[in-house]
């Protein structure tokens, strides 16, 4: 029985785990400038956890609600130096979902070791094929190195699925570019509704892309089939007419906030209940009770539809 439940009935089985808040592109819809931008060799000075504070509390959660899935992110989750000692760790927990959101830059140099720690399924950002859109929205010139670890990641035979925020006047031309790019691949491609969060959390309906205008690009140059969605799926699922699976992330269009099962640590040990939430809870140095108690607080913040805020994403761990 589940202990930590909120008034909707919603608990939670997934822990997104923010591993830095420094990231290693400075993309447009999340940062404002890209005096933010942190080298890609950088070191995660900002990521306050340890691996030892990381797996003590991802450990004492387990105790009280059993967790399927660890999803790490930022940030940028492949600037933490020792992610295969954490995964290691993870898997010992008897957590065996691992995965990754990652923008891809340095997949290629570390794609070896993390499989072999025991990761099994990445997500990676890609907003655009074009190098000069990808600049525009990255503000970093290496599409080619993002490419190349995509490449890598699917020969590896790890689970690979792309991820596009699709944001007016800057990438929608690379939608079905990028459609076809992932279908080559056989992957499957989410295009994100931007979300409201940030520096353009009071400004973002100017570059707003809705699911159906998102299905309407698409469906001029092929049909397209709704699959059932599962539940607490962030996305809708679309299969083509030659057979090309492809999904939209439909943050206002279709929130999926109610089926929810998610929570977030960030790299403070911090504990999220919602994305669009203000406040969040210490989850260092507790006892269990206080831990269980922490938990239940944080997911009480769960809002039932996304509201936005101020923070952006990489602050709390997309
Ligand atoms: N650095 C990693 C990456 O790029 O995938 C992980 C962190 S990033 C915050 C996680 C995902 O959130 C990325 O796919 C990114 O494009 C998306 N994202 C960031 N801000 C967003 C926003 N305001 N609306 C929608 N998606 C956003």
């Amino acid at each position: 029985m589940n202990k930590v439940i909120d008034p909707f009935g919603r608990t939670f089985q997934t822990l997104r785990v923010s591993l830095s808040e420094s990231c290693s592109m400075a993309c447009v819809y999340c940062v404002h400038s890209e005096s933010s931008l942190s080298e890609s060799n950088a070191d995660s000075t900002s990521a306050v956890l340890t691996v030892e504070g990381y797996l003590s509390i991802i450990q004492s959660i387990h105790h009280i609600t059993p967790l399927t899935t660890i999803r790490l992110t930022g940030g940028e989750p492949l600037l933490f130096k020792p992610l295969p000692e954490l995964i290691k760790g993870i898997v010992n927990l008897g957590i065996s979902s691992i995965k990754i959101t990652t923008n891809g830059l340095q997949l290629l140099d570390r794609l070896s070791e993390l499989k072999e720690a025991g990761l099994r399924s990445i997500n990676i950002s890609l907003d655009a094929l074009d190098p000069d859109t990808f600049y525009s929205l990255t503000r970093v010139n290496k599409i080619k190195k993002v490419l190349d670890g995509i490449e890598a990641a699917v020969s590896s035979g790890l689970e690979v699925k792309l991820n596009t925020v699709v944001l007016k006047n800057f990438n929608e031309h690379q939608i079905v570019p990028l459609l076809e790019y992932a279908a080559g691949r056989n992957i499957p491609i989410r295009f994100l509704e931007l979300m409201s969060m940030g520096y353009l959390n009071k400004s973002h309906e100017s570059y707003f892309v809705s699911q159906e205008e998102i299905l309407d690009i698409i469906q001029r140059v092929t049909t397209i089939a709704r699959i059932p969605r599962s539940m607490s799926s962030t996305a809708n699922y679309w299969m083509t007419a030659r057979g090309w699976k492809f999904g939209v992330i439909a943050n206002s269009s279709e929130p999926f906030c109610m089926d929810c099962n998610r929570l977030r640590l960030d790299s403070y040990g911090n504990i999220w209940g919602c994305l669009s939430s203000t406040v969040s809870y210490s989850a260092k140095n507790k006892t269990q009770d206080e831990l269980q108690q922490i938990l239940a607080a944080a997911l009480a913040t769960k809002q039932t539809a996304f509201s936005g805020s101020a923070l952006s994403m990489k602050y709390i761990g997309g």
